[in-house]
């Protein structure tokens, strides 16, 4: 199994390529000092500078660097659309597959997954996680200015060892939605596997990436991602809501109850599998003690404290467009 550095839960897959852990705790707490040192002292040399009339550069176009994104990544903790009580807009993104060897609908390569992430960067987005949007609405805390969410559903091992560097690289929040039987299994037990031959992400995996503050794990059912007698957690044809809502009661409370049990985490959202859910989705799901849904209906959620979360639209990301084109369909 991989590696996690102990000290910062980063670059799990290979531990040289953490500092912090070869040099150690004291070297490590005095990086600390002078990092709040160096803030403090840029707060005073920004002080100066204002008196002063100087204009302290703030482009970061061209960055290519991690550490020349800090100014773009600095959370803005109050949101000024909230306050005024205007709807606040939220895209969410919906990745599967990263990985180089192939393209489609499903599948990004690396390289277009890093692009989307600099364009993140570049353009003061704010990567939030399903529970802050939930707390938000319940009345909770407050959202960043222009927020966006990251969702990866199915849980590829492609999403740990392709996506999470990355993730960790440009210092990005994601939500993982992912298939409990798969992860139990670390495979998926059906014909599908043929054109992604990769296998899925285990509960360990899902733990370091889950300790590094920077994915949260939600529900995308225990084993009714297939096809035969039911599309997703849609209600069958001629089906009581009570016999639906037991059906879903053993799938995604037995998801909830093994990613509790192995990684620590109790999903609150569900991303429908298939994206396939009817009018009786909301009513079982909110029976259940889930607080959101992720849907695949391809619209930007105008957010206010009384937004449906149970109707939350996302737009796949496909390979064959660049990152461009693809977040021009935010406005
Ligand atoms: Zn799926």
């Amino acid at each position: 199994m991989s590696k996690v550095c102990t000290n910062c839960f980063k670059y799990p897959f290979d531990i040289r390529g953490c500092g912090k852990a070869r040099m150690g705790g004291f070297a490590v707490s005095l990086l600390f000092k002078s990092a709040v040192f160096s803030v403090l002292f840029a707060f005073f040399l920004g002080g100066l500078a204002s008196l002063f009339s100087l204009s302290p550069s703030k482009s970061i176009i061209g960055a290519d660097k991690v550490s020349d994104f800090s100014a773009a990544s600095a959370p803005v903790v109050q949101s000024t659309q909230s306050q005024s009580g205007q709807k606040i807009d939220l895209p969410i993104i919906m990745y599967h597959f990263i990985l180089n060897k192939k393209t489609g609908k499903y599948v990004l390569s690396t390289d277009c997954f890093e692009n989307d992430l600099i364009f993140i960067k570049k353009n003061g987005y704010n990567p939030i996680f399903l529970s802050q949007l939930i707390d938000f609405c319940e009345g909770r805390g407050e959202l960043p200015n222009k927020p966006i969410m990251l969702t990866f559903d199915d849980g590829s091992v492609t999403n740990y060892t392709n996506a999470f560097p990355l993730l960790v690289k440009y210092d990005i929040k994601a939500v993982m939605c992912v298939v409990g039987a798969w992860t139990e299994n670390n495979y998926k037990p059906c014909g599908n596997l043929k054109p992604y031959p990769t296998p899925y992400m285990n509960f360990g995996q899902l733990e370091n990436m889950t300790k590094s503050g920077l994915v949260e794990i939600q529900n995308h059912s225990f084993d009714l991602h297939k096809g035969g007698g039911r599309n997703g957690t849609k209600i069958n044809g001629g089906e009581s809501f009570e016999d639906y809502l037991a059906v879903l009661q053993g799938d995604l409370l037995k998801a909830n109850d093994l990613l509790t049990k192995n990684v620590g985490v109790t999903p609150t959202a569900v991303a429908y599998p298939f994206g396939a859910y009817c009018k009786m989705s909301e009513r079982a799901l909110r029976q259940l003690g889930f607080k959101a849904a992720l849907t695949c209906n391809e619209r930007v959620n105008k957010i206010d404290k009384d937004f449906n979360l149970f109707n939350l639209g996302r737009f796949n990301r496909p390979s064959g467009i660049s990152t461009e084109d693809f977040f021009a369909k935010f406005n």
